[in-house]
């Protein structure tokens, strides 16, 4: 999916990225920028502003209103419309901060690049070839999992209500 999200939700944007989705985000873009934008590149904006969010409706740019309070109930929205997947996986994701894909490094590649303690500990990391940031499934992944299986619940509920 292809989205531009609003200055309020680089949370999501970042998110959305590993997921692996294309996403557009700067926080100071104005209404009219994300409006552009999102017509100009057939984007879905996301937005949190309720403004925003019939401007574009009136004039036809395809347009979310993200309600959820947290990120694991906005994922929940979103895959709920957008029928994506509610996962993470590596091998498709999209560096985080500047939204270009992943690639699959060997070890050897980020030795030095990484601590030791994180070098010794694991085998598989990625790549972002723009901006050169390592990724792997560290410690933190716990917290990305847990709130997967949040977001997991909050459509289980919906769906039995
Ligand atoms: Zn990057």
């Amino acid at each position: 999916m292809k989205f531009v999200a609003d200055g309020m939700l680089g949370k999501l944007a970042r998110w959305l990225r590993m997921m692996g989705h294309d996403i557009t985000y700067y926080a100071a873009f104005s209404d009219d920028e994300l409006m552009a934008i999102a017509k100009k590149e057939d984007r879905v904006l996301l937005t949190r502003d309720m403004e925003l969010f019939q401007r574009c409706a009136s004039k036809g740019i395809d347009v979310f209103y993200v309600e959820g309070a947290n990120e694991a109930a906005r994922l929940a929205e979103l895959t709920e419309r957008f029928k994506f997947p509610l996962a993470i996986n590596l091998e498709v994701s999209r560096c985080p901060k500047c939204n270009t894909q992943l690639h699959s490094v060997p070890k050897e590649a980020v030795a030095g690049k990484v601590e030791n303690k994180t070098f010794a500990h694991y085998n598989e990391f990625w790549q972002c070839p723009r901006c050169g940031q390592i990724y792997w499934q560290g410690a933190h992944w716990d917290k990305i999992r847990a709130t997967l299986h949040e977001a997991e619940e909050i459509l289980a509920r919906k769906s039995m209500a």
